[in-house]
């Protein structure tokens, strides 16, 4: 098992029941999945159950398969398969030759079903779609017999045939276990195993006309790939017996070919404020254009992540760190930020880009005379090596680095006040011009010769700001798109206290709207050099990453990451 890095799974109730399974000799190895369904992207949320099942197989030497769970033929296409097969690859883990669909045991689920109906365990049942849900009961109301409950296997068999044969329309028939319809657990109410669904599929094309439904295919193809622990997310607690019921009946006929019985355990999924973590929500997004698409860097995707610059390291030490557990929860955003910020301020080199200029005169340097200034990459990584900045009479300085009447603890450039310019000369302001409006045009400032950084008489200058300054002949253009969170509200959709009965709220209505801000801002030279997907810290201001769909040589588009420290807490 291939992984870029420590393995990512913390001890947890799964580890011990895994241990105590290892140790009592119940299984031999462990063999994990990540079964998704391919019709759409992968989200945060997913990121915690791959590098769950994946760090667990790690942990324990075993393995983890990627089975695309591929039932269901109408929403289902192989954009979204190669995109989950990438973003499974780029958190850093790799299935080996584990890759598998359901869709590949479709004959074998069909010979199941025929081998169960010989037993008396699924019957086809011929009802309307509207007596099917009629005699279904309710949660305080037990179900009926169907009508078609005690049709001979061989009746069944027959009619199962021809409905794999393709004679009749969708809705005629469908085949269902016979379990119990007083179940008080409505799932093994006789469950509909199979239906008639003349649709194309993905992968199997029109050789099939009848689709297992995802509750019959899902415990059958873990047992066929002799998974050991079957690990899904709370939703599915109800439908455990049913997983049980059918992988001992399928057991019993002698149909499995591993020695190994798959079990089925729930923890608890990822909620994350601030974002939403459901493909539909996420569909709805895009469709309504409110971003532009699945790889928008406000997406909670992983293809938004990667072009918003989120390190795949980020998110396997925030599964880590987040733990697994049964109990449902929400984990503020704030917590996966400082994951990326911490991934990102041991990996990103530092570089010097001004997103709101304003321009700063050195009136004792002389117009063309350039001092290069040594600029470590790293302060805490020497071996990222340095570059060098042209220092001249013309930069550019951050806007609010100047506060023509500075309030009371403002540190930075004033009338008279000194600062150092970063990597260079301690400066003293001389004077600016305003417009009519009075927004500040021009600062000036001389500096002090012998302030020069790195210098022996540097130390003797005492000043409490330390501005950075890009020199105006060389700076580099950049287009600066500074994300923020999608939502504004930590529950998006959710009720407000004093919402009335009649309010209905929807999370459409939480949008942020600042969550992008595109910026022109002016970069140091080495800047040009940035390549896709290389985190690089823009001092004062956090992490960012050239965007890999829009940025181009000479017209280059900074995504931002996040932010240094983390605003929204105050
Ligand atoms: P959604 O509810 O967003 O549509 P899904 O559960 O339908 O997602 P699948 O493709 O069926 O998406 O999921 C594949 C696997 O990922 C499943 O095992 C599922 O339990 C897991 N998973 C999905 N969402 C989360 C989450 N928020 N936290 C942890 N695991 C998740
Ligand atoms: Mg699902």
């Amino acid at each position: 098992m291939g992984m870029s890095s420590a393995a990512t799974v913390a001890t947890n109730f799964l580890t011990h029941i895994i241990e105590s399974d290892l140790s009592e000799g119940r299984v031999a190895g462990v063999v994990t999945r990540f079964p998704p369904e391919p019709n759409g992207y992968l989200h945060f949320g997913h990121a915690k159950s791959i590098c769950l099942n994946f760090g667990l197989a790690q942990r324990y030497g075993g393995r983890c398969h990627l089975r695309l769970d591929d039932t269901n033929p109408a929403t289902e296409d192989d954009e979204y398969v190669q995109s989950i097969e990438q973003s499974v690859r780029w958190l850093g883990f790799d299935w080996g030759e584990h890759h598998h669909f359901a869709s590949d045991y479709f004959e074998q689920l069909y010979r199941f079903a025929e081998a169960l109906i010989l037993a008396g365990h699924a019957y086809v049942d011929s009802q309307s779609t509207e007596d099917l849900r009629r005699r279904r009961g309710s949660l305080t109301e037990p179900g009926e017999d169907s009508p078609f409950r005690a049709r001979s296997a061989n009746e069944s068999l027959e009619l199962f045939r021809r409905m794999r044969a393709g004679e009749f329309p969708d809705g005629t028939h469908v085949l269902r276990a016979r379990i119990d319809m007083a179940a008080p657990n409505m799932n093994l109410r006789d469950p509909l195993l199979y239906r008639i669904r003349h649709v194309a599929h993905h992968r199997t094309g029109n050789t099939w006309c009848i689709y297992p439904l995802y509750d019959y295919a899902h415990p059958l193809s873990d047992a066929i790939e002799g998974i050991s622990h079957s690990i899904c997310t709370l939703e599915f607690e109800d439908h455990r017996p049913l997983y049980d019921w059918l992988v001992d009946r399928v057991r019993e006929l002698g149909l499995l070919p591993h020695p190994t019985r798959p079990h089925q355990y729930e923890f608890s999924r990822l909620n994350l404020t601030y974002i939403v973590l459901s493909k539909r929500k996420l569909i709805e997004l895009i469709e309504k254009k409110v971003v532009s698409g699945w790889d928008d860097p406000r997406m909670p995707t992983l293809v938004g992540a990667q072009r918003r610059g989120y390190p795949a390291e980020g998110f396997r030490r925030f599964v880590e760190q987040s733990g697994v557990s049964k109990s449902d929860g929400w984990i503020d955003y704030s917590v996966l930020e400082g994951s990326m910020r911490d991934v990102l301020n041991e990996q990103a080199p530092r570089r010097v880009a001004v997103l709101d200029p304003l321009e700063l005169i050195i009136e004792n340097m002389p117009e063309g005379e350039t001092v290069e200034c040594t600029v470590v990459n790293h302060p805490q990584r020497p071996e990222l090596g340095s570059r060098t900045m042209p220092f001249e009479r013309r930069l550019w300085i951050e806007r609010e680095d100047f506060q023509a009447e500075p309030q009371k603890g403002f540190f930075r450039l004033a009338p008279g006040a000194r600062v150092r310019l970063k990597y260079a000369f301690v400066a003293e302001c001389t004077g600016f011009d305003a417009d009519a409006d009075g927004r500040v045009t021009q600062v000036r400032a001389r500096i002090f010769e012998d302030s020069r950084s790195g210098t022996p008489g540097a130390d003797l200058y005492k000043v409490k700001g330390n501005l950075h300054w890009v020199a105006q002949r060389h700076a580099v253009d950049l287009e600066v798109r500074q994300y923020d969170r999608l939502f504004s509200v930590p529950i998006p959709g959710a009720r407000r206290e004093g919402d009335g009965p009649e309010v209905e709220r929807s999370f459409l209505d939480d949008l942020n709207p600042h969550s992008i801000e595109v910026l022109q801002a002016y970069g140091e030279p080495a800047l040009a050099q940035a390549k896709a997907a290389e985190p690089l810290q823009f001092e004062r201001h956090g992490y960012f990453v050239v965007d890999a769909r829009d940025s181009r040589p000479g017209a280059l588009v900074f995504n931002r990451t996040v932010g240094l420290k983390d605003t929204w807490q105050g």
